[in-house]
């Protein structure tokens, strides 16, 4: 059967961003499973999966715009060192705010630190290779738990 909305989607993924940097993959871990058309996975590669068939193998080139956005120049701030509490700052520290938002700390200069809140693939273009090894329609229970159960989903 095609991908179409509530399939059940099981694949295996590399990710690598334009320079053929490995970001993520999916090798020697369980495929990975999601419901096709409820926005689990990004938008872009959600369009160019639909209406494939198990056995397909792809390059989905992802535009950070339907990847994890571009990058948000509001999210990337001086702060004065002032503002820490007298805690020691260097670069590659992470805050969380209240609103759950990680912030890393890209640099430190005199007075301030620089702090990025975008998510670490922001602006980043995606290149997903994918290779599809299971569709099938998603049961009621899975459709009601938004989520798979089973094979790279939830045993329980
Ligand atoms: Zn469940």
């Amino acid at each position: 059967m095609q991908i179409s909305k509530n399939s059940v989607v099981t694949f295996h993924y590399t990710l690598k961003d334009a320079e053929g940097t490995v970001l993520d993959s999916s090798s020697g871990r369980e495929a990975f499973a999601y419901i096709h058309g409820g926005g689990m996975i990004v938008p872009g590669l959600e369009e160019q999966l639909e209406g494939r068939t198990a056995g397909d193998s792809l390059l989905a080139v992802v535009e950070a715009g339907k990847g994890y956005g571009e990058i948000d120049p509001q999210l990337l701030q001086k702060v004065p060192l002032d503002n820490f509490g007298g805690q020691t700052v260097e670069a590659g520290m992470q805050f969380q705010t209240p609103d759950n938002r990680v912030w890393s700390v890209m640099e430190v200069e005199e007075g301030h630190a620089v702090l990025n809140g975008n998510h670490p693939l922001a602006g980043v273009t995606l290149h997903f290779s994918v290779d599809i090894h299971g569709v099938r329609e998603a049961t009621q229970d899975e459709l009601s738990h938004g989520h798979v159960h089973g094979e790279g989903g939830h045993h329980h």
